[in-house]
């Protein structure tokens, strides 16, 4: 098995994310992603995928609620806008206000547009090492977008993944509808591991085993979070399912449009934002500026870190939020091979659990939609303390090896 390129992702530890998505904690509820976009005062409004109440972790969500705040922004008739973070949700605000000529100026952190969507180029195609699938497909503006632009979408079917390794099927019928039967009865302040584990203790239909791997692929790999920590009410929210497509060629593509005209500051972090009767002053590394409103956009995890001091202080329910919702971790690896080794299924998606139990890996085949044998992986859980670990090189080796033959 011979790498010819691979690309890693780092959000785990990336200052400007601080996780992959946003995730409801045990203590918390939706009220909590409404609170925290809730508009403080006249002047201030947080956005973001966070802020979604049934449409968090996606970027249709987050393009969404950038669009709610522009729409905020310009009834309160305020002229010079500040919009903090050039993802999904901050392009959408500021493509919405400069549309309706406001005069708007995007803060963006890093070197480049974008945020959780970030491509990445191997063997000379591009490639997503975040956001990936346009998911509810059916019901997403951002799909929509992408039809217009005639951009090239490959559905993938989640619900027949080719199991890879060692690894057999056991039956999985109705443990979806049971676990989600007993997750909804669960008080707040329960964790899904609470509710699992109890569950574990009585005799059923199915094995231990076969519950395990249906929680790790449905809830481990799609939160990337601890089962103790996750809110068994509500931290199973909708996102992955039928007909979801990803982009030949990336997201950067979508992002791309969006930026098209606006006034975006790449490099330039805001360390500060204080709020005053007539307006608001927006620091950073040596730069103030002063608006009349401003929309932050950065991720949840960068604010729950204080990256940004607020004068004054947030209000409380803004601050329990977030100390109640959190970020998961699930990193990706793009992997080019000099030829295929693994099996051909028209669905185009694999899974590996293993080696050890919370140990999982999904992998979508992008060769036929590239022309060349490459895959992209996905991977969450404990084992990616050791994964990720050392050079790019090494956890692309690593994660390549993971990829078995089935028995
Ligand atoms: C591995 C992975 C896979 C995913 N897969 C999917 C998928 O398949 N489909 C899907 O719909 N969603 C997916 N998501 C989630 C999706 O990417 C996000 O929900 C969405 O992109 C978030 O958009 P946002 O605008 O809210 O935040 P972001 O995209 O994070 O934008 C916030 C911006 O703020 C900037 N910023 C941070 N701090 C500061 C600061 N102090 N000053 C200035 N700027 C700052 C950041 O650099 C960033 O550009 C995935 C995410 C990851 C990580």
């Amino acid at each position: 098995m011979s790498i010819l390129g691979y690309a890693v992702s780092h959000w785990g530890d990336d200052p400007w994310a601080r996780g992959s998505w946003s995730l409801i904690g045990r203590d918390g509820t939706p009220a909590d992603r409404v609170n925290l976009g809730t508009p403080i005062g006249n002047r201030l409004r947080i956005a973001g995928e966070a802020t979604h109440p049934t449409r968090a972790g996606m970027t249709h969500g987050a393009y969404e609620q950038g669009v709610v705040a522009a729409a905020w922004a310009a009834n309160r008739r305020h002229d010079r806008i500040a919009v903090i973070g050039a993802g999904m949700a901050g392009l959408a605000a500021a493509r919405t206000l400069t549309d309706r000529d406001a005069d708007v100026v995007v803060w963006e952190a890093r070197e480049r547009l974008g945020g959780r969507t970030a491509g990445a180029e191997v063997g000379g195609s591009g490639f997503d090492l975040g956001a990936n699938w346009l998911q509810q497909y059916d019901d997403n503006v951002l799909a929509r977008l992408a039809e217009r632009l005639g951009l090239r979408l490959v559905p993938t079917d989640f619900h027949d993944p080719v199991l890879l390794g060692d690894d057999t099927a056991g039956s999985i019928d109705g443990i979806e509808k049971e676990l989600r039967k007993r997750l909804a009865a669960a008080p707040v302040g329960a964790g899904i591991g609470d509710v699992l584990d109890a569950w574990l203790r009585e005799p059923g239909p199915w094995t231990e085993r076969d519950i395990r791997r249906f929680v790790d692929a449905e809830i481990v790999m799609d939160s990337g979070a601890p089962l103790s920590w996750l809110s068994a009410r509500y931290g199973f929210e909708p996102g992955v399912g039928h007909g979801d497509r990803w982009i030949v060629g990336g997201y950067r593509l979508l992002v791309e449009h969006l930026a098209a005209g606006l006034d975006v500051r790449l490099g330039q972090p805001v360390r500060r934002i204080a709020v005053d009767d007539d307006g608001v002053t927006v620091s950073g590394d040596g730069m103030h500026e002063r608006v009349d409103a401003v929309i932050v956009t950065v991720p949840l995890g960068v604010l729950a870190a204080g990256a940004i001091a607020f004068e004054p202080g947030l209000p409380d329910p803004h601050r329990k939020a977030l100390s109640r919702l959190g970020m998961g971790r699930v990193e990706k690896v793009v992997l080019r091979f000099a030829e295929r080794f693994w099996p051909e299924h028209p669905g185009g998606y694999y899974r590996v659990h293993g080696p050890r139990e919370n140990c999982v890996a999904e992998w979508l085949d992008a060769s036929a939609a590239d022309g060349a044998p490459t895959l992209v992986g996905l991977f969450a859980g404990p084992w990616l303390d050791e994964l990720w670990a050392g050079t790019d090189a090494e956890i692309a080796a690593r994660a390549a090896a993971v990829i078995r033959p089935p028995r």
